[in-house]
């Protein structure tokens, strides 16, 4: 095995993460990043020296539809939060970055003044990874940024399936944030999304605005109080926002805090936190057991055979599935 680059030595980098260094904590996030192999491995390394130090962060997902407010909203409370003394992680899920070209400019500059503070970290998405990838890597991200000593960790997501289950089950608080006046307000995604939410914010409520987005939270009040609720320790909130104006940012932090210190005194933080693990294994599981299935000798001929078999009906999919997941020598 060839000898580590010094920056990716994990010792290295753990005890400059653990000293505050951003490049370091950069470098490692795209280091969990990498399919590689090797980098796996080293990335594994680092989690696991650093796992027993996380902080002790508040997890947020802050979710909603493009347009709805979420950078503006991250900037102005990552500010807020900075005021009180917090440090603030964002990690951005967007699954759909590789079309829409998402980079590290795209996402500095959705929160500007949030990037200039140096209690701020701000991580765009992840461009080229699969979806299940996406929301694993940030996960692993999470870890890292709380081992960095943040206290406040932000995962924004963009309203699209299967990102924000993901992402509500590895977060404390999941913030869902919706435009008041649309008239859909419990149609469609939104509805699947508010299911999710412990915190609902209705956005924009500044100028003519401020009427209807006080119905929409008298709206969503008696929806959510309609909704099989996802805890025992907590029955989900709505309030209405600013960010442009900075209105209703004190507010939405005393529910996100309250929500938190409910779960935490009913021990439903620890168990959804130890639940997530599990989930994180399982997925770390099937990860290792594809790539041993990829690597095999003639997988991908094996493969692309039965591509052909199945799409012609010649033979079942489950069939093939079963014969190529059989151990190498049975
Ligand atoms: P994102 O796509 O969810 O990140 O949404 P953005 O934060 O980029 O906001 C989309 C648009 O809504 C931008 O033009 C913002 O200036 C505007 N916007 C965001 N927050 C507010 C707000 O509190 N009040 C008003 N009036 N406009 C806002």
């Amino acid at each position: 095995m060839p000898t580590l680059a010094p920056h990716t030595d994990p010792a290295l980098l753990a005890d400059q993460i653990r000293a505050g260094n951003r490049t370091s904590l950069a470098r490692a996030i795209t280091l969990i990043e990498s399919q590689r192999e090797q980098d796996r491995e080293r990335a594994y390394e680092l989690l696991q020296i650093l796992m027993p130090n996380l902080s002790n962060a508040h997890r947020i997902g802050i979710s909603g539809p493009p347009g709805v407010g979420k950078s503006t909203l991250i900037d102005a409370y990552g500010l807020h939060l900075i005021e009180q003394g917090h440090s603030v992680a964002v990690l951005a899920v967007d699954p759909s970055s590789s079309l829409s070209g998402g980079s590290i400019l795209g996402d500095k500059s959705r929160m500007p003044r949030l990037a200039q503070e140096e209690n701020a970290f701000i991580r765009p998405s992840p461009s080229d990874l699969a979806l299940g990838g996406v929301a694993r890597r940030t996960r692993e991200a999470m870890f890292l940024c709380e081992a960095a000593g943040f206290d406040r960790v932000l995962i924004e997501t963009m309203g699209v399936g299967q990102s924000e289950i993901q992402v509500a089950g590895m977060v404390d608080t999941f913030l869902v944030l919706i435009q008041p006046g649309a008239g859909d307000e419990l149609q469609g995604i939104k509805k699947g999304i508010v299911e999710l939410a412990d915190v609902l914010a209705v956005t924009k409520a500044d100028g003519e605005s401020v009427g209807r987005a006080r119905e929409a939270v008298a709206q969503y009040g008696a929806a959510l109080r309609y909704l099989r609720p996802k805890s025992e320790s907590w029955a989900p909130k709505a309030v209405s926002l600013s960010a442009l104006a900075g209105d209703g940012l004190s507010e939405l932090d005393g529910l996100l805090g309250q929500h938190r210190e409910a779960i935490a005194e009913s021990g439903e933080l620890d168990s959804r936190r130890q639940t997530d693990l599990v989930q994180w294994l399982g997925e770390l599981v099937e990860e290792a057991v594809l790539q041993r299935l990829r690597q095999r000798d003639g997988a991908r001929e094996r493969l692309t055979a039965a591509v052909g078999e199945v799409a012609s009906g010649a033979v079942s999919a489950y069939r093939i599935a079963l014969d190529l997941s059989r151990p190498a020598d049975s």
